[in-house]
Parts: C-alpha cells; structure tokens; sequence
C-alpha cells in the first residue's frame, strides 16, 4: 500500500487531504510541525511527503533539503502564491507544487504522476532483468516465473519501487514483517541474502554498510 506522510500544521486542511487520501486508497500519516516530519522521517519510510510550507519549527524549504538525500519525492502545499517560491521549491527538487485551496481532484491526479514517475504504481514493474506483475503476484526471467516465497517477494517489491534509495534494515523490516524491527535481527540480512541468490542479483543489490541494503538504479 501507498504510504503518504502529510505535514500541515492547518488542522482542518490536513484532515481534508487524509480523509480523501484514504478513500482514494493510500495509507496516510499526518504530522503538524516540521520538527514531528523530521523526527517520523527518521523511522519510517514514505513512498510521497504533501509538504506546507509555512509551518512551525523548521519550515517546508529546510526540510526538503534534509528528505532529499532520502530520495522520497515531495509536493509542495503552500497558501503562497509567489512566483519565487514556486521556483524555489521546484529548484530545491521538489516534484510538484499546489497553491492552496486546491480542489481535491487536482492534488489527486498531482499524486498519482508523481507516483508515476516514481514507479509506485505501475502494474507492471521491471527491474533487474525481471518482470514484475503486482497484480497476479508472479515475478518472470525470461517469461518463465520465479518462485518465491511471500516474504521475498514482499521484499523484491520494496527493492523494485524504491531502486538507488538505500534502505534501512529498520525499515525493511517494518515495511515487510509488518512489526517492529528486534533489535540485532539478522532476518532482513538472511531474507536479502536469499533473495539475491535466487534472483542472481549480486551485482545490483548491494549491501550498505551501517545502514541496510540499495538496488542499483538502472536505466
Ligand atoms: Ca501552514
């Protein structure tokens, strides 16, 4: 499932965008200060941050510079009609950018291009030499099927919509076991280990020292 992190400190607007979020079918967190957006950014991963920019503590523009280097795309939301800060939130990397108020619809389809372009959404996927269907649940080499069990396939999935981003074991865990990382677990390294084997991806599934694992992006 999709996850969104929303940060907007107007409680009212930030409802309206979790309520529509959530029927449109993604899963939704929302957070009211730029200092709650860093501190959840630390243990969880998103797959797209809606990010206002006038907000308490740290405002949208610093926070964009420390969720950059995650690669997680953003949109900005901002009451701001200015010319130089559409241009300053677009020259700072972020995907797209909606004045507010905005009609629901408009940051719908603003999301799922985005999304788009991220390969979040696509049906089908591929990756590593592999075809993805995230319909049928089937990964094909060569048009014969891989098997896997669910767990590996949960985790080729993560690898395959998040490639060049390196992943924290933490949230590899989270994001695939569906619990709480136990501390020292080596499950995700024996998961991966595996996986890689199977799929023969030793070249392009690297491990990253301290931190977790990163699917080489590939053109
Ligand atoms: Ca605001």
């Amino acid at each position: 499932m999709i996850h969104i992190l929303i940060v907007e400190d107007e409680k009212p607007i930030s409802n309206l965008i979790r309520l529509s979020l959530k029927k449109a079918g993604y899963l939704c967190t929302c957070v009211y200060d730029g200092a709650e957006a860093a501190d959840i950014l630390e243990k969880q991963s998103f797959d797209l941050i809606l990010l206002d920019i006038m907000l308490p503590e740290i405002d949208g523009f610093a926070l964009l510079e420390y969720i950059r280097p995650m690669g997680i795309p953003v949109i900005f939301l901002t009451a701001k009609n200015a010319v130089a800060d559409r241009v300053r939130g677009l020259d700072m990397g972020a995907e797209d950018y909606l004045v507010k108020p905005f009609e629901i619809i408009e940051l719908l389809a603003r999301i799922n291009v985005v999304l788009r372009r991220y390969n979040k959404t696509a049906a089908e996927l591929r990756v590593g030499g592999l075809v993805i269907d995230t319909q049928a649940m089937l990964v094909y080499r060569e048009g014969e099927t891989v098997p896997l069990t669910p767990k590996e396939y949960e985790l080729l999935l993560l690898f395959a919509r998040n490639p060049g981003i390196a992943l924290y074991r933490e949230t590899i865990y989270e994001r695939v076991w569906k619990e709480d990382f136990p501390y020292g677990s080596k499950t995700v390294d024996l998961h991966v280990q595996r996986l890689r084997k199977k799929l023969g991806w030793e070249a392009i599934l690297h491990a990253v020292p301290k931190v977790g694992y990163r699917l080489e992006a590939r053109p």
